[in-house]
């Protein structure tokens, strides 16, 4: 039993929380970061894979904007371009975990197992026998409790179907026939995940087509080209740059307003840099839903609804629902059930302050969670300079 009382603990070691743990621990604050670092990245997302973000748009936070991806690949000799070169995963999990060692060198590896009111302090359960209190709270887990997985799937056994963030490599697919369903990045970066690992792959989704982000081009871009289309750290375009630039305005929005703005901005297109490594190489079906599915012999037969109203079926012997990740605070195991009824919730995550803080006070979400607080910047990594630069801003004066 640790007695130590901390001011702030965040739960959680991906980009944001590290971030916050960098900034915090400058200003004097007894801080710890809980959890596996880079967990997600290291063991959820598919090998291989090709940022979406840019270089520039890829970095983790710390006061003096000193370790950044672009410092990290100078000083390890890294090929490195703010838009022209894309980030391996590789390279941004490596820059990640010499930033946590370097900034946030206290991290405590274990997860939280709960968190609980005691006294008006929270009392978290570290691993399975420690506990330590702390008057604030930091929630920072990202992706990692929200992945979504169709209801007409559910009734599958485990070896029949799974969700993309169960695979970070395709070997034990090699040689069988697999389906992934769905349009966006996850989809797209899954299925090439399980081709180049010498799976038959098909994607089945409800779009007509799928859609790639342009790449850099001919760079410098011309003034006309600025105009239109200026940067951001979510790719170019105003919306983006608004989005980016302007999350204060955003959070004024009526609710309703931010989730929908949430849900469409950047639809599903997945990054330019997969683009060769999908086109031409894996099988199709587009404007099919999936309606149906059963265990059919050692596999799966599933039923599709097409656009013009027909049905088909189609057998494999595993289903990856690449459907993406959904906030959802009742899907938090940690959080005591008392603490999070008392927390207000915008479409099942919670509602934030301007300074992330939930209406529980001395609770604070990140990342993910904040996303329909702050717009969709929160869903990327580029978002936790602002989330980490406004939560010091506002634990140091309490
Ligand atoms: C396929 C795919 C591709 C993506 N590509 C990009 C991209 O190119 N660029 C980009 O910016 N974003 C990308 N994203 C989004 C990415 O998930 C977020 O940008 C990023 O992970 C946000 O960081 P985070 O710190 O909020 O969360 P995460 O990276 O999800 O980290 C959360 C951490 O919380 C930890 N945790 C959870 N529960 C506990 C607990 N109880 N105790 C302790 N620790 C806990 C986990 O171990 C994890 O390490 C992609 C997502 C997917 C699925």
């Amino acid at each position: 039993m640790c007695a130590a009382a901390l001011d702030v603990a965040i739960i959680g070691a991906g980009p944001y929380g590290l971030s916050a743990g960098a900034h915090l621990r400058t200003l004097g604050l007894e801080t710890r970061v809980f959890g596996p670092p880079m967990e997600v990245w290291r063991r959820h997302m598919p090998r291989g894979m090709l940022l979406k973000s840019d270089g520039f748009a890829s970095n983790l936070s710390d006061p003096q904007s000193e370790f950044t991806l672009k410092n990290y690949c100078a000083q390890n000799k890294i090929p490195y371009d703010d838009t022209r070169i894309p980030v391996p995963v590789e390279v941004f999990i490596k820059y990640a975990l010499a930033f946590q060692k370097e900034m946030v060198p206290e991290l405590d590896e274990r997860r939280v197992e709960n968190v609980e009111r005691v006294n008006g302090h929270f009392r978290l359960q570290i691993g399975e026998r420690d506990s330590v209190t702390a008057r604030r709270v930091v929630v920072a887990v990202g992706i990692s409790h929200y992945a979504s997985m169709p209801t007409v799937l559910s009734g599958l056994p485990p070896g029949r179907a799974s969700h993309s963030a169960d695979h970070h490599v395709g070997t034990a697919f090699k040689g069988k026939k697999v389906v992934v369903l769905g349009g966006g990045a996850s989809a797209t970066n899954t299925a090439i995940l399980m081709h180049e690992a010498g799976a038959d792959v098909l994607l089945i989704a409800r779009s007509n087509s799928l859609e790639f982000h342009t790449g850099p081009g001919d760079q410098p871009r011309s003034l006309w080209q600025k105009l239109r289309n200026p940067s951001s750290g979510l790719g170019p375009g105003w919306k983006s740059r608004f989005y980016t630039d302007l999350p204060d305005v955003f959070h004024r929005f009526p609710a309703s307003h931010r989730v929908r703005i949430v849900d469409r901005h950047l639809g599903p297109a997945s990054g330019w840099p997969m683009r060769d490594r999908f086109l031409g190489k894996i099988s199709m079906l587009l404007g099919r839903e999936v309606v149906a599915a059963q265990e059919a012999g050692a596999g799966v037969r599933l039923t599709l609804a097409t656009r013009d109203g027909r049905t088909e079926e189609h057998e494999t012997e595993h289903v990856i629902a690449a459907t993406g990740y959904q906030p959802d605070l009742a899907r938090l195991p940690f959080l005591d059930a008392s603490l999070r009824d008392s927390i207000a919730t915008v479409n099942h995550a919670p509602e934030l302050s301007v300074n992330f803080e939930s209406t529980l006070p001395g609770v604070y979400f990140t990342g993910l969670s904040a996303a329909n607080s702050f717009g969709p910047m929160m869903r990327f990594a580029y978002g936790a300079d602002f989330t980490a630069r406004r939560l010091a801003r506002h634990l140091r004066r309490r």
